[in-house]
């Protein structure tokens, strides 16, 4: 079933969650297991991340550096049908352009339509870690907008260099954005970003997926902003539980987002990570009981392979 079908269909605030695909090597047993202890809380639907090839160097003979692409978490395709055959639940993988050919990004949606596969969120993808901005594929989309207009052709079963003629068959995705309550890094400006938000939604996507942030004020502005600029479609806020004293430097470094001074006061004066998680769940119960009453149509939680503090919150917000 689709995304925008759960929130319509619905009454009350949905739950999902997003995972990562495990580090290659690694088995699809830490999937289950992230999961399970979710179960009880009727998730609507699991997205899952897609993560783009790094570079590593190797140094070889006569001393030059070989550049060597690695995906550290290959498998998003092969989980969502897993966890669709296993759980019978819906996923939603995670589409990025980086990487892909417009030919690549049409055989990947075909191969997920096939699975039995409904939903996708559109995404840019962040630049690979060596170079200072992102560089779309030769022949691929430079914006999330532009795999946005791909994935609508292939609604209306407009394919690449195919024959409207030999066609007979239609994809169907709904199509999910991402967007970002204290505005994406490289926008100049909140208004400007607005901008191109709505663009995408003109293009085709349903619903917003934000950001992860820690100040739902900036959430509710956000809302008020969208709708002031006509975007009508449901915001789902993002959210991610801190479970380390780290996460207090890392957070804002990785995602641009602020961190409330009480907040960070608090987790500072902490003396371990197990008092940090502990009131990284008080936030978090507190946050979501506001978004709640708020009206946010799902909480979409960021469980980044841990399960325990969504499930404490989960359980105390249900
Ligand atoms: P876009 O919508 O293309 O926006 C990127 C920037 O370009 C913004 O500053 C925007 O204002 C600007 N812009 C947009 N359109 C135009 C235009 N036409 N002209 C000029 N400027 C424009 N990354 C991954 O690699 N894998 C994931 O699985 C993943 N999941 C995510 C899930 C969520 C919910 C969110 C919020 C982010 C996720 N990301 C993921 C990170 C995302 O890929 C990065 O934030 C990326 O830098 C931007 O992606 P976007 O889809 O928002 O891009």
């Amino acid at each position: 079933m689709k995304v925008i079908d759960h929130l319509k269909k619905s009454k009350s605030t949905l739950f999902s969650f997003e995972i990562l695909p495990p580090l290659k090597g690694k088995s699809i047993q830490s999937i289950n297991e992230s999961i399970d202890p979710l179960l009880e809380f009727n998730p609507s639907f699991i997205n899952v991340t897609y993560h783009r090839e790094e570079y590593i160097y190797k140094k070889r003979e006569g001393g030059y550096l070989e550049r060597i692409p690695v995906r550290k978490r290959p498998g998003t395709v092969g989980i969502c049908a897993a966890i669709i055959n296993k759980y019978k639940i819906d996923t939603v993988p995670h589409l990025i352009c980086g990487g892909f050919s417009k030919e690549e990004t049409e055989n990947a949606l075909i191969d997920l339509q096939f699975l039995g596969i409904d939903n996708v969120l559109a995404l840019r993808g962040d630049a690979v870690k060596s170079e200072a901005h992102f560089v779309p594929e030769p022949g691929g989309n430079e914006h999330a907008i532009d795999l946005v207009k791909q994935i609508v052709e292939l609604n209306k079963g407009k394919y690449l260099n195919e024959e409207a003629s030999e066609v007979n068959s239609h994809l169907d995705f709904c199509i999910g954005v991402a967007g970002y309550p204290e505005k994406h890094f490289e926008c100049p400006n909140i208004k400007t970003d607005l901008k191109h938000l709505k663009a995408k939604v003109e293009a085709g996507a349903e619903y917003i997926v934000t950001q992860l942030f820690y100040n739902n004020e900036k959430y509710f502005e956000y809302l008020k902003l969208c709708k002031e600029l006509g975007i009508n479609v449901p915001i789902i806020p993002g959210v991610k539980p801190i479970s380390t004293k780290k996460q207090l430097q890392s957070l804002p470094k990785f995602f641009h987002v602020e961190i409330p001074e009480e907040f960070a006061d608090s987790i500072e004066k902490c003396k371990s990570d197990a008092e940090a998680k502990e009131i990284g769940i008080e936030w978090g119960i507190k946050q979501c009981t506001e978004l709640i009453k708020g009206g946010a149509p799902c909480i979409h939680f960021y469980t980044m392979g841990k399960s325990e503090s969504v499930k404490r919150i989960a359980k105390a917000i249900f």
